[in-house]
């Protein structure tokens, strides 16, 4: 009752049309070819059959800040049916926010119809999050419900303009993150935005406008409502942004790591494991700036090893015996996480096969070492072993020892295994490395 009431007396004017600033490539210096071959001929085939037609979004964006887009959208005012008529290729997906993929060669390119903007008729839940999305409106209340100015640009690659309902442009070079409304309302209608917002300011570098960034702390508890499998999703393009570190620092800044999502209680307020996570983000950083894959399963591994460590060592104190501790601490900690992020079940099953690795390196005599780097996990696992002797957790001694075991010739090997009674002394030898093998590899997890 009360909320209907608020909403009328509040409710957003009705969309007078603007004008547009209409940016010619001298001023947003995008190159056509920068636009990827599929993002281009999805919008030259619906602006002849008389749509308009536009790359919208993050790849804008980015383009403007000299950033390679990772995937391109197009914005139409065709409906998805109307989009799915037009290309062979292409299927309607979603429900809460319908689009079309249109596939063209090995590109998938997102087409969403121009949105209306949130009204007092918009469903939403009890604290105002919006739970469906689907009503068309005309573009620039397409541009106005977007997230923030530097998102609500339009990228025409016939004319080469680009259409700026918001100063976008303007506050891109100005380097500030700014949100199109009310702050307030926005964050309501969808708590991840504050996610989105430290996410991106990190990426590119900007500064989240203070009107922007104020009331974060307030409201970082509604994150508390939203679904598992979304927060899992933008967990996961935060900490494979590249800007991992940086964006784990924001958040910490913002308070939004506290209490909220257990993930980052755990990353950011365990003095034991700082070391281990950062360095981990640190390489998961580097990977993805060198363009080099990364699994998530060894990243979410990497953050909630100490949690695991921990509850190991209780259950082993409570005097369980190691290897059951070990099975019972990481099905403990995963289902803690569950709570509030969906790990996919694939994720939860690479993660629990590097840490089950773990206590196997610590066998360097008899067959055991043979048969673990005959393990297709293998190098995921060492690769952790690594971080954690990097960490201080353990001597560099021993992973150095697996690094070279692993290299070494088949006949070489039998010679760096330790003896049975006493495995903490190892047999020197002469080290025998293949030239480019050993740490100066980032982790990989793969
Ligand atoms: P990136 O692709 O780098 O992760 P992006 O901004 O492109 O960033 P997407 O999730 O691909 O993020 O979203 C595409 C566009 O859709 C955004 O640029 C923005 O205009 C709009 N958008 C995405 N999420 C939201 C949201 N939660 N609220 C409002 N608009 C959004
Ligand atoms: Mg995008």
């Amino acid at each position: 009752m009360i909320r209907k009431l608020l909403r009328r007396v509040f409710r957003r004017e009705p969309a007078r049309p603007v004008e547009p600033a209409v940016i010619p490539p001298a001023q947003h210096g995008i190159q056509r070819e920068s636009i990827s071959p599929a993002a281009r001929r999805v919008c030259h085939v619906l602006q002849e059959a008389g749509f308009k037609a536009f790359v919208v979004g993050g790849a804008v964006r980015d383009l403007i800040a000299g950033i390679k887009p990772k995937d391109f959208d197009v914005a139409t005012d065709a409906t998805p049916e109307q989009v799915r008529e037009l290309f062979r290729r292409s299927r309607i997906i979603g429900r809460r926010f319908r689009i079309v993929h249109v596939m063209s060669g090995p590109e998938t390119i997102e087409v969403s119809t121009f949105r209306a903007s949130q009204n007092e008729d918009a469903q939403t839940d009890e604290h105002g999050r919006i739970l469906a999305d689907n009503v068309w409106g005309s573009q620039q209340e397409d541009a106005t419900r977007r997230d923030f100015t530097v998102n609500a640009l339009y990228y025409d690659p016939n004319a080469e303009t680009v259409v700026d309902y918001h100063h976008g442009v303007g506050d891109l070079h100005q380097k500030t993150l700014r949100m199109i409304g009310d702050p307030n309302v926005r964050y309501r209608e969808d708590p991840v935005r504050m996610l989105r917002a430290v996410r991106l300011a990190s990426k590119l570098g900007l500064i989240i406008d203070p009107v922007a960034r104020t009331p974060i702390r307030e409201l970082a508890q509604l994150l508390e409502n939203v679904p598992p499998a979304r927060l899992f999703d933008e967990m996961l393009k935060l900490l494979t942004s590249g800007h991992a570190v940086e964006c784990l620092r924001q958040l910490r800044e913002q308070g939004l790591h506290h209490g909220l999502l257990p993930l980052l209680d755990v990353i950011l307020e365990q003095p034991m494991g700082e070391r281990f996570v950062w360095l981990a983000l640190e390489n998961t950083d580097d990977r993805v700036r060198a363009g080099k894959p990364i699994s998530p399963g060894f990243l979410f591994a990497t953050l909630l090893w100490h949690e695991v460590l921990a509850d190991w060592d209780a259950r082993k104190a409570r005097g369980e015996a190691s290897q059951a501790a070990l099975f019972d601490a990481m099905s403990a900690v995963l289902d803690q996480q569950a709570e509030k992020l969906a790990i996919t079940r694939k994720i939860s099953a690479d993660i629990k096969e590097i840490w089950a690795l773990q206590p196997r390196f610590d066998r360097r005599s008899g067959k055991a070492p043979f048969r673990l780097i005959e393990q297709p996990r293998f190098r995921a696992g060492y690769d952790f072993l690594r971080l954690r002797a990097q960490s201080g957790e353990l001597p560099l001694e021993v992973a150095e020892w697996w690094d070279h075991f692993a290299d070494a010739e088949p006949e070489a090997r039998g010679e760096m295994l330790m003896s049975e009674s006493d495995p903490a002394t190892k047999k020197r030898r002469r080290r025998r490395r293949k030239p480019g093998a050993g740490p100066a590899d980032a982790p990989a997890g793969e």
